[in-house]
């Protein structure tokens, strides 16, 4: 068999980046607080997100870092499935369940939802990762490698200098979920990063800059060809 090309790591692999909201999420509440299936019950289609207390927006920044994570995937030969085509004000959704749903038809190796936390706790800052529980019939059958792939992905921010949350139960960096509906429906290996708090100056500070976002896209693109590696 022939060698894959140097700088061609991914080929022929397939990854779905979820960039975390719609920008115009709060300019249609009757569609985003519809209930939509997620996992043995419902949830609300989608929200607005949250936003640094200057205004930035957690839809701008995922869809920032997802355009940057996705340019490097593909220069490694990578095809890429965005759940979103647009980051506008203009425009709504998906909901969580056509998120949670986006890797199946295409058999992606993966899905990596990328998301901004808004926690008003004082001084709460760092990322974690989360990851779903080993919970049939639903994410039973992807716990163990969504597992490995948030390990993964917490040690690749780690090494990009990226702290670990202070105010997640178990300070480890990993958050082990059964209530999202993204990560619930998903048949193919997938974590949600919360990139940090946006609500903490120090993190907002990174998360809007385009020197901190690109060190964001470095670290996932990192975590992406180990895990795939
Ligand atoms: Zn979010």
């Amino acid at each position: 068999m022939a060698r894959p090309q140097l700088g061609q790591a991914l080929a022929g692999k397939v990854i779905v980046l979820d960039a975390g909201h719609q920008l115009g999420n709060h300019n249609f509440p009757a569609q985003i607080n519809r209930p939509v299936p997620a996992g043995g019950f419902t949830k609300p289609c989608n929200t607005t997100g949250t936003a640094t207390n200057g205004g930035y927006s957690e839809a701008t920044f995922a869809w920032n870092v997802t355009q940057r994570l996705k340019a490097k995937l593909e220069k490694s030969g990578a095809t890429v499935v965005l759940t979103r085509k647009s980051n506008s004000e203009n425009a709504w959704g998906p909901c969580v369940d056509t998120r949670g749903l986006a890797g199946n038809k295409r058999d992606a190796d993966l899905k990596i939802s990328i998301h901004g936390d808004g926690s008003t706790a004082p001084g709460a800052h760092g990322f974690h990762v989360i990851y779903p529980p080993d919970r049939a019939p639903w994410t039973d059958d992807i716990f163990k490698p969504s597992r490995r792939l948030a390990k993964i992905t917490k040690n690749m921010l780690v090494r990009t200098d990226f702290s670990v949350a202070n105010y997640i139960a178990g300070g480890d960096g990993l958050d082990e979920r059964s209530d999202l509906g993204t990560l619930n429906l998903s048949d193919v290996p997938t974590v949600m990063v919360e990139c940090g708090n946006m609500r903490d100056r120090g993190d907002a500070a990174v998360m809007t800059s385009p020197q901190g976002q690109a060190r964001y896209a470095r670290a996932l693109a990192r975590a992406v060809r180990t895990y795939l590696g």
